[in-house]
């Protein structure tokens, strides 16, 4: 994810902090600072939120965990100031899994609230002035013991993208097919989402907030499985480009304006000599005309990162590679040699087209779009 800072690797799994989350650290800092609070409270105040940071990490790494004993690599974790974000590679094949899968992060919590549990009741705490609301050395485990038992509980709201928008569809994908069991799951979502906005408009902001969050995903998640599920069965060469244009790394953008001008592609190859040095869509030419000039060699100012595709590869993993990478096309290379080429555009018009035509398959078995985990 772009703009967050690498914490280094925990099993093997790359974990990032978004840098929003520092702004959020120094506002809390601010806050309490303004407040008149001493440098003791404030002190606590961060440690606490470091805590359930550190808590919804291990909830991803539940996730990411369980994911892993079915074969499922995670590609990264990332926390947020809204939470966190396990990028998984595939999705979990059956019901049972994807259920595993999904209750692994609450169940993280529940675990640590446990485990929190038994130290309150260990420790001699004086009870005296005690106030759950400031948070200080005899309040913070409380507190945290209480923050886990509502991370579990709100990740457990039977609404996408909470895992419990997850778990009723694995619950449902055991009587329905994948694609009417997320249908369901996303309705219900989104009927909880009015819900929620309706009681939030009322009482409380933040109610709101996650109502538009949780109407958002399950839009989010309906459409994704749609699209899967049209894109099942084929292949890249189903859409592959046979008649492409290429520029060369010497050339001047003019020629690529000239190109996009007098045809029909909005994105080149760039070559150099016989291999692909990197690509350039109709947007980075009108980028680079504006920063540099017609003149600039096209090997200065095009996308270097190009990434292959093979010729007989499912098209739901092709895709996955687009919205991972996020380039706009790939070259098909087959035996070391040059078939054409993917653009992302052709796959979104033959989603469109199988859904036009009503070409709508059962569940996938390997279906290998990341899958976010939030919490
Ligand atoms: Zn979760």
């Amino acid at each position: 994810m772009k703009w967050s800072l690498s914490l280094g690797r925990v099993s093997g799994i790359k974990v990032f902090i978004h840098w929003t989350f520092l702004i959020l650290v120094s506002w809390i800092i601010l806050q309490n600072a303004l407040q008149g609070q001493t440098l003791e409270q404030i002190f606590w105040a961060v440690i606490f939120i470091l805590a359930i940071f550190a808590c919804v990490f291990l909830h991803e790494l539940g996730h990411a965990l369980a994911a892993r004993h079915y074969g499922i690599q995670t590609q990264d974790i990332t926390i947020l100031p809204i939470g966190g974000l396990a990028r998984l590679q595939n999705l979990p094949e059956d019901p049972k899994q994807e259920l595993v899968v999904a209750l692994a992060g609450p169940a993280v919590n529940v675990v640590i609230a446990a485990c929190l549990f038994i130290m309150i009741s260990i420790l001699p705490f004086s009870q005296e002035n005690f106030d759950v609301m400031t948070i200080d050395s005899r309040t913070f485990l409380y507190t945290l013991f209480f923050a886990n038992l509502i991370l579990a509980l709100f990740n457990l709201i039977p609404a996408f993208p909470m895992d419990g928008g997850r778990v009723l569809r694995a619950l449902l994908s055991f009587r329905l097919s994948w694609v009417k069991a997320t249908r369901i799951a996303a309705s219900v979502g989104q009927v909880l989402a009015i819900f929620f906005v309706v009681i939030g408009l009322f009482y409380n902001p933040i109610l709101l907030l996650i109502g538009f969050f949780i109407f958002l995903g399950a839009q989010a998640e309906a459409s994704f499985s749609e699209k899967r599920s049209l894109m099942q069965g084929f292949h890249v060469y189903d859409v592959i480009m046979k008649d492409f244009r290429t520029v060369s790394v010497e050339d001047e953008l003019t020629d690529a304006v000239e190109l996009l001008l007098n045809g029909q592609s909005t994105v080149f190859l760039v070559l150099e000599g016989d291999h692909v040095a990197g690509t350039l869509s109709k947007n980075e030419i009108i980028k680079a005309l504006s920063e540099y000039g017609k003149h600039v060699k096209i090997g200065d100012v095009m996308n270097r990162q190009v990434e292959t595709l093979s010729y007989d590869m499912p098209l739901e993993k092709a895709y996955q590679q687009f919205q991972q990478k996020r380039l706009m096309v790939m070259p098909v290379i087959e035996n070391g040699s040059l078939m054409g080429i993917v653009d992302v555009e052709n796959i979104h018009e033959f989603i469109m087209i199988k859904h036009a035509v009503g070409a709508e398959k059962s569940r996938s078995k390997a279906a290998e779009e990341p899958y976010h985990y939030s919490s």
